[in-house]
């Protein structure tokens, strides 16, 4: 809210108008909002998914956030390769039916709201059930040394269908 040409927040003075243009105090921290429109829904690469899988970037964390996080859509059947992150990862899933393994642990099935959290370096892989499509909100951090995410060959379908 704005009195005598300065912007307070809870009582406290956040910028002051000054031949029109807002100085912003120290310590006051924009919101910052991407619009839907302003970034277009990307086609994972051929190499590291089989399958048609489409991603909407979230959020790529400027330092000292190393926080990422996707939206990602799988069609029936897709999936990634193997592969692992540094730091681990968490998948939200928000509608269809997925599927997510670790390397040596069972094929679990996902359902919307199923939160499944990946351990730091370790093999799994991720993606839609056979028959339906599937959607999940990826979060995973940089490794201190800005590593991130390590690809290997892609899942069979004798270890997909496990
Ligand atoms: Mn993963």
């Amino acid at each position: 809210m704005r009195t005598g040409g300065c912007i307070r927040h809870v009582g406290r003075v956040m910028g002051c108008l000054g031949s029109g243009v807002i100085l912003f105090g120290k310590g006051f921290a924009m919101l910052k909002i991407h619009r839907a429109e302003e970034r277009a829904t990307k086609r994972a690469a051929e190499d590291l998914f089989t399958g048609d899988v489409f991603q909407d970037e979230v959020l790529v964390g400027e330092a000292p956030s190393r926080m990422r996080a996707t939206n990602v859509t799988f069609n029936p059947g897709a999936r990634t390769a193997w592969h692992q992150h540094p730091v681990g990862q968490t998948l939200w899933a928000v509608a269809g039916v997925g599927r997510v393994q670790v390397e040596g642990g069972p094929v679990e099935e996902l359902r919307p709201g199923d939160t499944a959290i990946i351990p730091p370096n370790a093999r799994h892989w991720h993606g839609a059930a056979p028959d339906r499509i599937f959607t999940h909100l990826a979060m995973s951090e940089t490794g201190e040394d800005g590593g991130g995410t390590e690809w290997f060959e892609k899942v069979s379908d004798a270890d997909y269908s496990r």
